[in-house]
């Protein structure tokens, strides 16, 4: 067979670690998008996203990891739990660092990389309508162009995708003036009835700056933070954000220096909308026969609660490039193959985040009780912070409740700590009884 070609659309984590798969394999790949490396600097922030350490893990693999956890990383997850009248707090050990690099530093540098190691890019913006041209130069063409409108060139999955709108309305900042925890780690704030908060410490273009990821329940009483602009008035934004921060957050007011306190680099540090999570077929036939294949979120996008979408687009972008190495017919059993390997991951974050989404919200009984027996059991809790990095194995621990207890039950008897779930009974109908 002729040396193989395959044709990338897109230049995020999806496109350039199928990139640099391939070209490790000495597979000819030439990347299209719309943005330069010079560009992104100068951009409003992108995402705030953070690598598992399996992500980690595989870009070392690809030879990129120019990050090592050791330095660059966090070592767990702190929870606040905003149960009245007495919040729950508790705290989970990662197996391996994780790690949150500025996008707007990290999607350029693997693009330099992609560069050097003979990947070619043409830097344009395509349209759906150009896929087949492009297609008659390459053996596969993968489509993988973000969350944007060019995905509905793959067709809406109704079956995977229950909500038609954004569940949270999204306010996201990369901070200064925030003191850091004792151990450097993901702080996963809940308050049942306002939403959600996650910070996570990021490495940005001023060193390491907080992101607050703040998911605001539509109609709740963080909603407003989605809608005030920083740049009509700073103060005032900052004033309001402290304010509510205060009320639903207070384990994050209290470490912040408000003289300090502001966007990480400036305004372009914020932003605000909302997500629908949607799941498409995963390819198209194309009139010549050629595959056109949907990759990272075009194929899935999830809200970003609980951190899974790059995750999950960098799984995905390893496995399709694996099986372009192996195999040499790119037909419709081709993309069946990738499907059986990708799906169950892609699948599991996308189902577990529509879970979380919906019961966050009014933390159900089972949840509850889920959450109280974590916090009771800091083996539970290093489980459950550790599967961060394997949504598969969260949507096997809550796609039933009989699944959610029999988890608690069997995690915590094998257990190092070994810690009777009985006593967390008891914390647990404390729990109930304060939510009564
Ligand atoms: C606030 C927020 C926080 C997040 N936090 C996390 C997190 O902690 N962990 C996590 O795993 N995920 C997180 N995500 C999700 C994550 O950002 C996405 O899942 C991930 O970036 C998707 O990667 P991708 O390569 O599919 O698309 P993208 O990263 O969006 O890349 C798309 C690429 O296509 C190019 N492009 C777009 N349109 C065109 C066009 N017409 N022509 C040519 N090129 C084009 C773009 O320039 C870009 O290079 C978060 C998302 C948000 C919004």
């Amino acid at each position: 067979m002729s040396r193989k070609k395959i044709g990338v659309i897109g230049a995020g984590t999806a496109g350039l670690h199928l990139g640099l798969y391939l070209r490790q394999h000495d597979v000819d790949v030439t990347i299209f998008t719309d943005r330069k490396p010079e560009e992104y600097a100068g951009m409003r922030l992108l995402n705030t996203v953070a690598h598992h350490a399996v992500t980690c893990e595989r870009e070392a693999e690809l030879g990129v990891n120019h990050w090592p956890g050791e330095k660059w990383g966090y070592f767990g997850h702190y929870y606040y739990i905003g149960t009245q009248p007495q919040p729950l707090r508790f705290y989970g050990d990662l197996h391996a660092p994780s790690r949150a690099i500025d996008y707007r530093i990290y999607q350029p540098r693997l693009m330099e990389d992609f560069l050097a190691r003979g990947g070619k890019i043409e830097y344009r913006e395509i349209k759906s309508e150009d896929v087949p041209q492009i297609s008659t130069d390459f053996d596969v063409v993968v489509v993988c162009t973000g969350k944007g409108p060019f995905g509905q060139m793959f067709q809406h999955d109704a079956g995977h995708s229950p909500y038609d709108r954004p569940q949270r309305a999204l306010c996201v900042g990369l901070f200064k003036g925030i003191k850091e925890k004792p151990i450097r780690a993901v702080t996963m704030n809940f308050s049942p009835g306002a939403g959600e908060m996650i910070e996570i410490p990021t490495w940005s273009f001023n060193g390491l700056a907080t992101a607050l990821v703040i998911e605001n329940i539509i109609g709740g009483d963080m909603e407003v933070l989605a809608k005030t602009k920083y740049d009509d008035n700073p103060r005032a934004f900052l004033d309001l954000l402290i304010e509510k921060l205060r009320k639903h957050y207070p384990d994050c007011a209290d470490r912040i220096d408000e003289k300090e306190f502001d966007l990480a680099n400036g305004p372009l540090d914020i932003l605000q909308g909302g997500v629908t999570p949607t799941v498409r077929k995963s390819h198209v036939v194309l009139d010549n026969g050629k595959l056109a294949i949907a990759l990272g979120d075009v194929h899935s996008v999830v809200d970003p609660v609980l951190g899974q979408g790059a995750n999950a687009a960098s799984y995905a972008a390893v496995v399709l490039a694996e099986e372009i190495v192996d195999q040499d017919v790119y037909d419709e059993r081709f993309i069946e193959l990738v499907n059986n390997r990708r799906n169950d991951r892609v699948l599991g974050a996308s189902r577990w985040t529509n879970f979380m989404l919906k019961n966050l919200r009014e933390l159900p009984v089972e949840l509850q009780q889920f959450i109280g027996a974590l916090s009771q059991n800091r083996a539970l809790a290093d489980v459950f912070t550790d599967n961060f990095n394997y949504p598969e194995k969260q949507w096997d621990t809550f796609a039933s409740v009989a699944r959610m207890k029999s988890w608690c039950e069997a995690t915590s008897t094998t257990s190092p700590l070994g810690v009777s779930l009985a006593a967390n009974d008891r914390r647990v109908s404390d729990l109930l009884a304060a939510n009564a």
